[in-house]
C-alpha cells in the first residue's frame, strides 16, 4: 500500500501515516490504521483522546511518544509536533501519527500534510470515525433522518460566537436560520451558553431540541438532552466536561426510539493492568467489555533462556531411553504458559518438532498453561485439582512409573515446589530453564497516562509484580500511585505478600484467575 503514499519514496526517508484512531472505543479504528500501528510503525505519536488500549502490546522496538495535553503541562505546540514528524521521518523511521477521531476533522492533519509535502516526506492519510458520527451513533442520534434532517453542519464552537477565531467567524446568524438539518459543534462545552443564546437571538426557536454528548462511544458516555434554551443549564447541572459534542436539531429526539448503547458497570473507571505482555489480553479485553478505561502497563517481561548444552544432554538422554523402550519415556511438566511457548521455541532451535512429545505424558498447572498447550494441538494428561506446583508434584509422584524421566520446564526464578514434591519418587527429574523474568520499563506514554488521572484500580497477580512496579516507577511515585488507587489482588497468596509490603488490598479475586478478577471488579465496583 506504500504505493498510495504521496511522492516517490527515497530509500532513507520514512513514511508518515496520519491515522484516525476513532473517537474512543478502541474497536472503532480502521483495519488499515490498526495494521499500520502494529506492523509498520517505528515511532507512534499519540494524542490525548486516543484509547490507551490501542497502544498496548505494540512490537518491542516501537517508540511511543505522547504529544497531547499533560497534567500541569501545555499541549506540545503544533509546530513542534510538525518538526518532530519531519525529523523522525528523515531519520528513516516510519511514523504513525495517531489522532482522535478523524485526522482531517478539527485534527490538524491537513496542516501536517502540507508541512510533510513541503519537506518531501511521503505520507498517507488514513481516515477515522469522527466524533460527530461516533458519539451520535452511540447516543441513538442519526445525523440525518428522513423528514427531520436532510444535512449536517460540523463546526468548531470555540471560534464562536461572532469572534474572529482560527477558523474565522462562525456564521451563527446564518446557522440560526437553518431548518430541517443538524448542527454539530466540536469543542463547545465552555461556550455552550453563549452559542445557544446567540442562536436563539438570531432566530432559532428556543425550544429547538438539542443534546450534549460527553465522551461519546466510550464507557464514560453521558448524553444530556434539553430544548436549546435550557441545554447549557442542564449540562452544567449534570457536570458535563470536555470532550463533548453539541448536537442541535430534531434528530436529538430520536434516542427515545433508537438509543441502544449501555455503558458497562466499570464505565468511568480507569484500571491499570500490570500483567506481562502475552498474559494480559483476556483481562484487558474483559475490562474493556465492562466499560473500563484500561491502561496496560506491564511490570515484568519474559525473555527466552536457551542453553544448547542442557538441551543437547537432554535430547541425548531422551533418545537413548526411547531406543531402549519405545513406549513411555516419562513426563513433560509445564507450570506456566511461558514455559510452554519458550519450550517449543527451544525445541525448534534444536531442529526438533512436536513429535518429540510423543513418548511423554503431559502435566500442566493452570488453565492458561493448558490453553497454551492446546495451541500446539496438545492436551494435558494430568492437571492437579489445586493449581499449584506442590499439588502437581504430589499427584505426579502417585502416577509416575518407576524410572520415568520428568522434564521440568521452568523459568529461571521459578520456585522448586515440583522438584521438592518429587524428591522421594523413583524418577529422574531434569530441570529445563527456558525463560527468565525481567522488569519491564515504562515510557513517556505510560507516564503521561498515569499523570493525566489517578487510576481507580490497579491489578496485581503476584507479589513480585508489585515489587517490579515499585522499581519501575521509583519508590516515591509508586507509593503515591498505590495510595491513591484501590489494589486488586488475584488471590490470597498475592494478597498476603502485598499486605506484607504495607499496602491494603481492596478486592481479592475468587477464583484466582482473570475471570475472578473481572467478577470481583464487576460486583464490588457497582
Ligand atoms: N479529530 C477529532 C476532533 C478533535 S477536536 C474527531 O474527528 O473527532 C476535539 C473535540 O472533538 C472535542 O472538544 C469534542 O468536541 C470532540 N470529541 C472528540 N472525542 C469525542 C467524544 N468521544 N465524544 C464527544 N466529543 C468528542
Amino acid at each position: 500500500m506504500n504505493t498510495n503514499s504521496h511522492s516517490p519514496k527515497e530509500p532513507s526517508v520514512g513514511t508518515v501515516y496520519l491515522v484516525g484512531a476513532g473517537p474512543g472505543d478502541a474497536g472503532l479504528i480502521t483495519r488499515r490504521g490498526y495494521d499500520l500501528l502494529h506492523n509498520h510503525a517505528d515511532v507512534v505519536l499519540v494524542d490525548a483522546l486516543v484509547d490507551p488500549s490501542l497502544l498496548a502490546e505494540l512490537p518491542a522496538h516501537v517508540e511511543r511518544r505522547y504529544v497531547g495535553k499533560r497534567a500541569g503541562h501545555h499541549v506540545m505546540k503544533q509546530d513542534k509536533i510538525q518538526e518532530l514528524l519531519v525529523e523522525t521521518a528523515k531519520a528513516g523511521k516510519n511514523v504513525v501519527r495517531l489522532k482522535g477521531g478523524d485526522p482531517l476533522v478539527f485534527g490538524r492533519g491537513g496542516e501536517e500534510a502540507v508541512v510533510l509535502r513541503e519537506a518531501g516526506i511521503p505520507y498517507e492519510i488514513v481516515p477515522g470515525i469522527t466524533a460527530a458520527t461516533a458519539a451520535t451513533a452511540y447516543s441513538g442520534i442519526p445525523l440525518t433522518f428522513r423528514r427531520k434532517s436532510c444535512y449536517a453542519v460540523l463546526f468548531t464552537a470555540n471560534a464562536a460566537p461572532a469572534r474572529e477565531g482560527e477558523c474565522g467567524v462562525i456564521p451563527l446568524a446564518d446557522f440560526a436560520k437553518l431548518k430541517d438539518g443538524t448542527l454539530v459543534a466540536y469543542m463547545g462545552v465552555r461556550v455552550l451558553a453563549k452559542v445557544a443564546e446567540q442562536l436563539i437571538k438570531d432566530g432559532m426557536p428556543a425550544d429547538q431540541p438539542a443534546a450534549v454528548i460527553e465522551r461519546g462511544a466510550t464507557g464514560a458516555q453521558k448524553v444530556v438532552r434539553a430544548p436549546l434554551s435550557e441545554l447549557a443549564e442542564k449540562a452544567k447541572t449534570e457536570d458535563v466536561k470536555p470532550p463533548a459534542l453539541i448536537v442541535i436539531g430534531e434528530v436529538t429526539e430520536l434516542p427515545d426510539q433508537i438509543a441502544w448503547y449501555e455503558p458497562g458497570p466499570l464505565a468511568t473507571k480507569r484500571v491499570v493492568v500490570t500483567r506481562p505482555v502475552g498474559q494480559a489480553r483476556e483481562l484487558v479485553d474483559g475490562l474493556r467489555g465492562l466499560g473500563a478505561e484500561v491502561l496496560h502497563i506491564p511490570a515484568i517481561r519474559f525473555e527466552e533462556r536457551f542453553d544448547r548444552d542442557t538441551w543437547d544432554a537432554l535430547l541425548t538422554d531422551v533418545d537413548a531411553r526411547r531406543a531402549k523402550s519405545p513406549g513411555q519415556v516419562g513426563w513433560l511438566v509445564f507450570t506456566s504458559e511461558n514455559g510452554v511457548r519458550f519450550f517449543f521455541n527451544g525445541l525448534r532451535r534444536m531442529g526438533r518438532d512436536i513429535r518429540f512429545t510423543g513418548p511423554f505424558k503431559l502435566a500442566a498447572v493452570g488453565v492458561a498453561t493448558g490453553e497454551a498447550l492446546a495451541e500446539y494441538g496438545l492436551t494435558a494428561d494430568l492437571v492437579p485439582q489445586t493449581a499449584t506446583g506442590k499439588a502437581l508434584g504430589a499427584e505426579l509422584a502417585e502416577v509416575a512409573t518407576q524410572g520415568d524421566l520428568v522434564i521440568r520446564v521452568r523459568g529461571e526464578l521459578g520456585n522448586p515446589a515440583v522438584e521438592t514434591a518429587l524428591a522421594n519418587a523413583d524418577v529422574t527429574v531434569s530441570p529445563l530453564t527456558v525463560y527468565t523474568t525481567l522488569d519491564a520499563s515504562i515510557d513517556e506514554l505510560d507516564q503521561a497516562w498515569m499523570h493525566q488521572k489517578d487510576p481507580d484500580y490497579i491489578v496485581f497477580t503476584s507479589g513480585s509484580t508489585l515489587q517490579a512496579f515499585r522499581r519501575q516507577w521509583g519508590d516515591e511515585e509508586a507509593d503515591r500511585i498505590l495510595n491513591a488507587t484501590k489494589i486488586v489482588s488475584i488471590g490470597p497468596v498475592t494478597s498476603s505478600l502485598i499486605r506484607g509490603m504495607g499496602y491494603d488490598i481492596a478486592l481479592e479475586a475468587d477464583p484466582h484467575n482473570n475471570a475472578g478478577i473481572l467478577e470481583v471488579l464487576k460486583e464490588k465496583s457497582a
